[in-house]
């Protein structure tokens, strides 16, 4: 047994640990948990525990549905809000096949797989996020808008309100839990909040980012509000992204940083950045993977709309953040596109090989879009080169369907389940009659 097994073993027993949760994720981004009772934990970490996959989205197909949660001991953590007598504790897992080879369907793996490739080239990819959500009063009525627990806005001081009281509570807990918080603020939407973590490696910020969504609803639980991760929940207000800072480091070194560089970015940089816009549309079905996603990206206000990179400009896909020549070890690009609803382990992947394609292909940066580029004429992007990211789910679909990128990523398997899910999502949509249409049509005709 591995020293860090035993540590948890041995925790587990000093803290008076009476629930473990096995955690894993499912291939739309949702958490999945079966509860073990301590007693089973040290043959879970031997052996797995087998559960049936076929009744998990994308996990398996009915005929082969036998599969194993593989506990990884290194994501042991007490979860705060069930008190410290009696605790529960949560640990993520791979998911494995019987024969103890990987689950080709289990979005870790499919994460792990894009950074042994990273490896592979001499680098370790880090990442922090800008993560955004709404407050919500609970109780929803169909068809009518939710109401946010505030009317406030972008960094907005409210001394005691529902929003400075909830973001306390939340840190508190992200931080006992081992996630480091950066920044707090009052986003710019009534009732919008952004938590943005301190950088972690790619995977354990998927994890992160996995058990952020966990702690953000059972503390808005617990104030009796509800807070959700919808890309766009008001029609008339911005949606929620979830901006990722990213960079590649080799060694010690940050690959992003070159102190003679007019933007202070390395060719690795620019090649990346490069590769990330190039593959941008192939791979927005996942990073923006729910018919609500486009309505954020169709904002014209803060979200992008366009395949465009930029130093100061909020409506590029790409931002350059300005950094310190003295600071070259936080050099990095932020990609303003994922939305706070992504599988953060199929988007990082993804995002993380389009990077890669630009540097072994060696990709030229275009020119960086000074102006505002949902100012310019339809025309004048033509021009200059800068397509538009698709405009609905349907039409990401099409593009995804293409791409010899995202298939190499996510496995055969992966992609035609998310593929299939997405059209039937689609589907779905079309057919349905909106307020939209009943507002307008129904007086008229
Ligand atoms: N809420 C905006 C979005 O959907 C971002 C606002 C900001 O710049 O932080 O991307
Ligand atoms: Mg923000
Ligand atoms: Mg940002």
């Amino acid at each position: 047994m591995d020293k860090q097994t035993e540590f948890v073993l041995r925790g587990v027993e000093e803290r008076d640990i009476r629930f473990v949760r096995l955690w894993f994720t499912d291939v739309l981004g949702f958490l999945k948990s079966v509860a073990i009772a301590p007693a089973e934990l040290e043959g879970a970490f031997a052996e797995g525990i087998g559960f049936d996959g076929s009744a998990i989205e994308g996990l398996a197909r009915v005929h082969e549905s036998d599969m194993v949660a593989q506990p990884d001991p290194t994501t042991f953590q007490v979860l705060p809000w069930r008190g410290s007598e009696s605790g529960t504790a949560r640990i993520f897992c791979d998911v494995k096949l019987p024969d103890g080879s990987p689950s080709y369907a289990d979005p870790r793996y499919v994460l792990k797989r894009a950074l042994r490739k990273a490896g592979d080239l001499g680098f370790t990819f880090y990442t922090h996020p800008e993560i955004e959500f709404f407050l919500m009063k609970e109780g929803f009525a169909p068809g009518v808008e939710p109401t946010p627990v505030d009317q406030s806005g972008f960094f907005d001081h409210t001394v005691t309100g529902p929003d400075s009281d909830f973001r306390r509570d939340a840190i508190t807990y992200l931080e006992q839990m081992g996630i480091s918080v950066e920044f707090s603020h009052h986003e710019g939407a009534p009732g919008q909040q952004e938590i943005d973590l301190r950088y972690a490696d790619a995977l354990s910020m998927a994890d992160n980012i996995q058990t952020f969504r966990v702690v953000i609803r059972e503390v808005a639980r617990g104030h009796g509000i509800h807070a959700t991760f919808m890309p766009k929940p008001l029609s008339n207000y911005p949606g929620s992204g979830m901006h990722t800072h990213m960079s590649l480091f080799a060694g010690d070194e940050n690959a992003f940083y070159d102190a003679a560089d007019e933007y202070h970015m390395s060719t690795i940089a620019k090649q990346f950045t490069a590769g990330v816009l190039r593959h941008s549309r192939e791979i927005s079905a996942v990073t923006n993977q729910f018919v609500n996603s486009y309505k954020r990206l169709a904002g014209y206000t803060e979200a992008p709309s366009f395949v465009s990179w930029g130093r100061n400009n909020r409506s590029a896909l790409i931002r350059i953040p300005g950094y310190k020549p003295h600071k070259g070890s936080s050099a990095r690009i932020e990609v303003r596109s994922i939305d706070s609803a992504a599988n953060p382990y199929l988007a990082y992947a993804l995002v993380l090989r389009a990077g890669l394609a630009g540097i072994e292909g060696e990709y030229e940066l275009p020119p960086e879009a000074e102006d505002d580029v949902w100012a310019l004429t339809e025309r004048e992007r033509r021009s200059l080169g800068i397509e538009a990211l698709p405009r609905n789910l349907d039409e990401a679909i099409r593009v995804m369907e293409q791409s010899e990128l995202a298939v190499d990523t996510l496995g055969e398997h992966v992609f035609e389940y998310f593929l299939a899910n997405k059209r039937n999502e689609f589907e779905d949509y079309r057919s349905r009659v909106t307020p939209f249409e009943l507002e307008r049509l129904l007086p008229v005709l």
